[in-house]
This record gives C-alpha cells, sequence and structure tokens, in this order.
C-alpha cells in the first residue's frame, strides 16, 4: 500500500492523483465522492502511481548542464519532431499565429519566445517526459499572447495543463 493524502474539493471534476517529485501521492476529489469510493479508485490505479513515482525517482539530475555538442547533434532532428508535433498539437486549441520555430541548444533555459512570436526550444527537451514535454510548448505558446507570468498567463496555460503548478515544481529540478 502506498501511503497518500485524500484533498476533497468542490471545484474538482474527477478523481485526480498527483505524485510529487518527493514520493509523496495527494489525491484530489470531488465533493460527491466518498472517501470510501476513493480509496477504491486508487488502489486500482496503484500500479501506475508505482511506476510513477520510479520514473520520478530516476529522473536525472541538472540535465541542463550535462550534455555535449555531440549529443546535440545526435537530438536535433528529434527535438524538432517532438516540438513540431506538440506545438501543432496545441495550437489547434490556442489558435496563435506562430513565426519559425527553433531548436537551440542552450544552458540554462528549456524555451523562449521572441518578440517576432519565434518559439526557441532547447533541444534537451528530448531527454524529458512527454508531460514536461508539454508543459514546455504550452507555456512557450501561451507567451505567444501574454509576454509575461501574470495570472492571466497562468489561466491560459492551465486551459491545456490543469496541473502546471505540479509540472513546473518538478521541471526546476532537471
Ligand atoms: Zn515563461
Amino acid at each position: 500500500m502506498i501511503p497518500y493524502i485524500i484533498k476533497s474539493n468542490s471545484r474538482s471534476k474527477s478523481l485526480r492523483i498527483s505524485v510529487h517529485v518527493d514520493g509523496s501521492v495527494v489525491v484530489t476529489k470531488p465533493k460527491r465522492i466518498s472517501n470510501l469510493q476513493a480509496r477504491f479508485l486508487v488502489a486500482r490505479r496503484e500500479s501506475w502511481i508505482k511506476e510513477k513515482i520510479d520514473e520520478l525517482s530516476k529522473k536525472p539530475k541538472k540535465l541542463l548542464a550535462h550534455y555535449s555538442v555531440q549529443d546535440y547533434k545526435e537530438n536535433r532532428q528529434k527535438a524538432y519532431e517532438i516540438v513540431w508535433n506538440k506545438v501543432l498539437h496545441y495550437n489547434k486549441f490556442y489558435k496563435y499565429d506562430v513565426g519559425t520555430i527553433y531548436i537551440r541548444n542552450q544552458k540554462t533555459r528549456w524555451g523562449s519566445c521572441s518578440g517576432k512570436k519565434n518559439l526557441n526550444f532547447n533541444y534537451k527537451i528530448v531527454f524529458l517526459p512527454e508531460e514536461l514535454q508539454d508543459y514546455i510548448i504550452v507555456h512557450e505558446l501561451c507567451h505567444l499572447k501574454e509576454m509575461n507570468h501574470s495570472s492571466r498567463f497562468w489561466a491560459n496555460v492551465a486551459l491545456q495543463i490543469p496541473d502546471y503548478k505540479d509540472r513546473r515544481k518538478i521541471i526546476k529540478l532537471y
């Protein structure tokens, strides 16, 4: 049995399980679902939770600093494909004007957005779990509308990544 805490949230529409970087598990449930029902649903997803905890414990430390020029050459094209597919996918929802997409070899950032509506992404995105890739793509896409980190910006991110706060916390560890 994995220990977890259950929170009730009147705004939540369905049961949500979040696994945090430190291995803690939080289950958020709508008021209409009882604790007993929640425990039943969590039990059914136990193997998924274990996988998540495993995945998080294996993540490399300080990923951004680790790689060489050779890694860049080998992974640039793959990064480009991942980024393109995800930009196309999420922009079906946002429908923003996207300029050129660049893949760069950067030390300290995952992505950036220019005033000319160009989007830059770090090729090391290929080494991240998909949930974090999605978060980075949506984050930069949303900068096409808001060039800041205002509450309006985050509300826009949340439309596609409702648990962006968790993902943001995890990405800081890489
Ligand atoms: Zn940003």
